[in-house]
């Protein structure tokens, strides 16, 4: 019977198919963003909201600072022109006055602890910058790894394809179906080597006169133990 070494060659190129394929989804799955990646990304963008939120409260206190200085000087300008004369309006004016001035006050100690806050928050944001930076140059690094590991897998994948075609043409059609359904009951090895004496399915010795026989190639000889078609190689 032709063909035992040729099946031993199908096997060992289907082996590595069913491997070349589980690494392929692997590194399929591996492709896209991170999660170290989105993490980075967020809190990138959290400190640069929130810093800009800030810098708008700021400002917006600065311009209410400046409208209580131009009242302000207007109330001066009433008070100390001349042109009011009444005790109680230049009373009140003064009052005014004094409120518009501790309302600045109060203002421009917001507006100083804002910006006590702004330097903390510039730092914070310079960090997860150079954080995002940092992960996103390995992430992009890991892709390209990613990549060019899945060309070549492909390719190997492709190559393989090809062989296994190869090599099932070549084979009779009733030994074929004994290895595949041999294959599924024993996890895609329907084929053991005799190797020293012993079967390398599953460590059984082989009679002397059966390796003979297999040798000579002229029956197909099962392993009595596993059930494997039994071949020598090389
Ligand atoms: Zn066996």
């Amino acid at each position: 019977m032709p063909g035992l070494q040729t099946l031993y060659q199908l096997q060992v190129a289907e082996l590595e198919r069913a491997d070349v394929a589980r690494r392929l989804e692997e590194a399929e799955k591996s492709l896209g963003e991170t999660d170290d990646l989105r993490r980075a990304r967020a809190d990138l963008q959290g400190e640069e909201s929130g810093l800009s939120a800030l810098r708008t409260r700021v400002r917006d206190l600065e311009l209410e600072v400046k409208g209580l200085n131009g009242k302000a000087a207007a109330t001066e300008k009433r008070l100390y022109g001349g042109e009011v004369r009444s005790p109680k309006e230049l009373e009140s004016l003064q009052a005014d006055l004094a409120s518009l001035r501790t309302r600045r006050g109060s203002l421009e100690d917001t507006i100083l602890a804002g910006l006590t806050e702004m330097d903390e928050r510039e730092a914070r944001l310079r960090r997860a910058r150079e954080r995002y930076e940092a992960v996103h140059s390995a992430w992009e690094a890991r892709q390209g790894e990613l990549q060019a590991s899945l060309a070549t897998l492909r390719r190997r994948l492709a190559e393989l394809e090809e062989q296994i075609s190869r090599l099932r043409a070549a084979l009779p059609a009733s030994l074929l179906e004994l290895y595949d359904e041999t294959c599924r009951k024993k996890g895609g090895r329907g084929v053991a080597a005799i190797r020293g004496g012993l079967c390398e399915g599953c460590r059984v010795s082989v009679p002397t006169g059966i390796i003979q026989q297999v040798r000579g190639g002229e029956q197909i000889h099962r392993c009595t133990s596993c059930g494997r078609i039994l071949c020598v190689v090389g």
